[in-house]
């Protein structure tokens, strides 16, 4: 079956046409899928014969729901998905009192390899498809629909490294955009990059004004060698010029993600290092404590600590928040929901 948001909607137009319906009714079947709908037969305002011509043809999504795990009194929730050929990348909703956030994968695994991620410890599978992408979020829409949310913000922080999955990438936030879709704003759609600096570069040509979130987790060469090796190919200081010139030409400020990690990153020469990095540049700092991952050597600072890190970072002049920890029961690292379920021999129900 060919999943139907791997249609474009001129492609969907034709085939309506062929199949002698009017192209309008693309609208209403995406509509419904905005709207969480998960057959065909259920979408109403769509003629009998041409719902099962639908069915017939195509399937409303290629995702298959594998394991769920829900925490935080139900705001939070991660589904890991089966995806066509076999690999499986996650998905996590997060619920607040003013908004609904979606943080979606783009790649099966990641080729970047960080030491202290989850996802990096598996052999890179593959790059997800636009659809894929998109079938994220429009599956996030499902799961909240009976609860009367609506889906309003999307970050690609899950699996993966966006940006080595450029064009996919790019594409699905168009479609995650889409008004006749999910009419999600790209200002509420946050793209995250270990540092591939040609493609944030080109990320600023797109006129797609996402914000752009820079995986930081240290200001110096010699230590974010080791925690983003990416960073030997891309150095630091040209990764903050890169992000600064996205910054001017969208007038969105990047924001600057630090994974703190007990007495590797969190000391005051970190705080006075990155204090110097990002001086009078339009940024933002979000600490992450770090949700400790099996078999790797790194351990999370305590509160305290976290503390005196983000006052130290403050006093360097910068904007800083602590990003809370929610989801962290719920596997809520990249890659750790994956990492339970291939060590189990069943999965979780
Ligand atoms: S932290 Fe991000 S870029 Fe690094 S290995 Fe994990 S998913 Fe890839």
């Amino acid at each position: 079956m060919t999943p139907i948001l791997s249609l474009s909607a001129a492609e969907l137009e034709r085939w309506l046409e062929e199949h002698g319906a009017q192209a309008y009714r693309r609208r209403q079947v995406w509509d419904w899928l905005a709207r969480g709908a998960d057959t065909f037969a259920s979408m109403r305002d769509v003629p009998t014969a041409l719902r099962a011509a639908l069915e017939g043809e195509f399937a409303v999504t290629s995702l298959k729901p594998i394991a769920t795990s829900v925490v935080d009194r139900g705001l939070t929730s991660k589904t890991l998905y089966e995806l066509e050929g076999g690999h499986s990348v996650e998905a996590v909703v997060m619920r607040y009192t003013d908004r609904t956030t979606l943080c979606i994968s783009s790649q099966a695994g990641c080729p970047i390899g960080c030491p202290f991620c989850a996802t990096g410890k598996f052999p890179f599978g593959r790059n997800l498809k636009a659809h894929e992408i998109v079938e994220q979020a429009v599956d996030a829409q499902r799961i909240l629909s009976p609860e009367g949310r609506r889906l309003s913000h999307v970050v690609f922080m899950g699996m993966g490294e966006p940006m080595a999955n450029y064009l996919a990438v790019v594409d699905s936030v168009r479609r995650l955009a889409d008004p006749e879709l999910l009419g999600i704003s790209p200002r509420r759609i946050v793209v995250s990059t270990s540092g591939l600096i040609p493609r944030i570069a080109q990320l600023g040509e797109e006129k797609v004004p996402v914000t752009l979130a820079i995986s930081l987790h240290a200001a110096r060469d010699e230590l974010r060698d080791v925690l983003v090796p990416i960073n030997r190919k891309y150095p630091v200081r040209d990764l903050v010029d890169a992000a600064q010139e996205y910054a001017r030409k969208t007038g969105r400020r990047v924001s600057y993600e630090w994974v703190l990690l007990a007495g590797v990153n969190d000391t005051q020469q970190d705080a006075k290092e990155l204090g110097a990095l990002l001086k009078r540049r339009l940024a933002h700092v979000n600490l992450i404590p770090f949700n400790p991952v099996d078999d790797t050597p790194y351990s999370a600072p305590d509160r305290a600590s976290i503390r005196v890190f983000r006052d130290m970072v403050e006093a360097e002049g910068l904007n800083v928040t602590v990003r809370d920890t929610r989801g962290r029961e719920a596997d809520a690292a990249c890659g750790q929901l994956h990492e339970r379920v291939m060590r189990a021999t069943t999965p979780v129900a």
